[in-house]
């Protein structure tokens, strides 16, 4: 047994599917910048971020840096 054969990527396919986002608590799928999730600019002390949360179920999926121009 081999840890680094458990490791190897086999996700080839996935790479055309980047952009989708799946909801992990409800399943929701869309497009992650086209899709119907819930997108809410929040200011925090180190600088706004957007928060994307699941129209569905309102799960925040992720929270990632805002990048204003
Ligand atoms: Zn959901």
């Amino acid at each position: 047994m081999s840890k680094a054969d458990l490791q190897r990527p086999a996700r080839e396919r996935t790479t055309r599917r980047k952009a989708v986002l799946f909801c992990p608590t409800c399943g929701h799928e869309s497009h992650a910048r086209r899709g119907d999730w819930l997108v809410e600019h929040r200011p925090t002390d180190e600088g706004d971020v957007v928060a994307v949360s699941c129209p569905t179920c309102e799960t925040t999926l992720t929270v990632e840096p805002a990048f204003c121009g």
